[in-house]
């Protein structure tokens, strides 16, 4: 008999992860925790009528996880696949203020404290590091696109001026953004050189003439930062920027000869409709559940290995049909779900878990 076909097997790890108390938490709710760890996959959630249930995920992060950690654990596994021609994908899930950006960015992008670099400057390093190990001579081009997902419309955080992009998928059935700018990077590694620093580097192209610097680290930091004035200009149309910030998917990717590598920083999870917002407000929470819940489904229906049907809706939101070649096939996924350990955020937090355990459940 022939063999039986080769099953799709989606790799999909499930973290989350309880950044500490902030101020507020410790004054008005007198520093009370909804989370009692059991160990690193456990811990017993307390939810608003005192009520326990047990958690498990593939690692938990309590709120003493070093950057480091999370890096080690989550992402250092999808930068080794990423050079060997394995899509990874990252994604931040949770409430705003839960920790998406400070475990993807750090606390500021331009953050000079390195206890404190998120996944994103770590994972260029690691890019590097392995890169670097492969010895030879070899020429190596390292694109990166960063686009916002805002209302259903695609924006491109190089290049402002595009603000509708088309999600389009080629004959070798990636996922391309039509026409998003592409900043790349040419590597030279000279053969023998086990060190970053005597690369010889060609900035060949970027999106703007400011991101003028020497290292691709820099560079990448100097546009990150140019991208986030870019957001602030943009959000000066938006009122209230701290609302307009938190309905935004931000989505970087970083492309290699081999691999894609997509980061994925969701806009906020809570349920802004109980709260009776209105209008332009409603219709932006309205769009961000239905594409959250969009994701949920695509990672459910990839992590259902008995699935009934192979369906998997990708087409029902910009964010999954462009993170199609992302999620599914030859792609490792992470998902780190973001939490306040403070009771007074026990709903909130309640339906993140829900949301890690539904992506986990097979
Ligand atoms: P989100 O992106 O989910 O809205 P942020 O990442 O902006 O939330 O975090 C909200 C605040 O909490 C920020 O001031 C951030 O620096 C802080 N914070 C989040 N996670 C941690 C953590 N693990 N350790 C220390 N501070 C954290
Ligand atoms: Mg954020």
């Amino acid at each position: 008999a022939s063999p039986s076909p080769k099953k799709q097997i989606s790799n999909v790890t499930v973290c989350s992860r309880f950044r500490p108390l902030n101020s507020k938490e410790r004054k008005d709710h007198g520093g009370q925790v909804c989370v009692r760890r059991i160990d690193d996959e456990t811990f017993v959630f307390k939810d608003e009528k005192e009520e326990e249930s047990t958690f498990s995920f593939d690692k938990v992060f309590y709120e003493d996880s070093l950057q480091a950690d999370v890096y080690e654990f989550i992402a250092l596994p999808i930068v080794r696949d990423v050079v060997n021609g394995v899509n990874g994908t990252i994604i931040t899930y949770g409430q705003t203020g839960a920790g998406k950006t400070y475990s993807m960015e750090g606390p500021n992008v331009l953050e000079s404290d390195d206890m404190k670099k998120g996944l994103l400057p770590r994972v260029v390093d690691g890019l590097f590091e392995h890169l670097a190990s492969a010895g030879d001579s070899i020429k190596y081009e390292i694109t990166l696109s960063m686009v916002e997902i805002y209302m259903e419309k695609v924006r491109d955080l190089f290049d402002l001026s595009k603000d509708n992009l088309v999600i389009k998928q080629n004959k070798g059935h990636e996922m391309l953004v039509s026409g998003v700018t592409e900043a790349s990077e040419l590597l030279l590694l000279p053969s023998l050189s086990g060190k970053i620093d005597s690369f010889v580097r060609h900035r060949r192209s970027f999106a703007k003439p400011t991101c003028k610097m020497v290292s691709f680290e820099r560079l990448f930091f100097k546009c990150v930062s140019h991208v986030l004035i870019l957001r602030l200009n943009l959000q000066a149309g938006i009122q209230n920027r701290a609302v307009g910030e938190t309905r935004i998917h931000i989505i970087m990717l970083l492309k290699g000869r081999t691999g894609k590598l997509v980061l994925v920083d969701l806009a906020g999870s809570e349920k802004v409709e109980k709260t009776g917002a209105e209008g332009k407000l409603l219709e932006e929470a309205k769009t961000i559940n239905k594409s959250l819940s969009a994701l949920g489904n695509v990672i459910n229906a990839l992590t259902c290995s008995s699935s009934k049907s192979n369906h998997i809706p990708y087409r029902d939101s910009k964010l999954t049909r462009l993170l199609q070649d992302a999620l599914g096939g030859n792609s490792r996924t992470a998902l780190i779900c973001c939490c306040s350990p403070s009771t007074s955020n026990s709903s909130e937090t309640f339906s993140t878990l829900r949301f890690g355990t539904r992506a986990k459940h097979i």
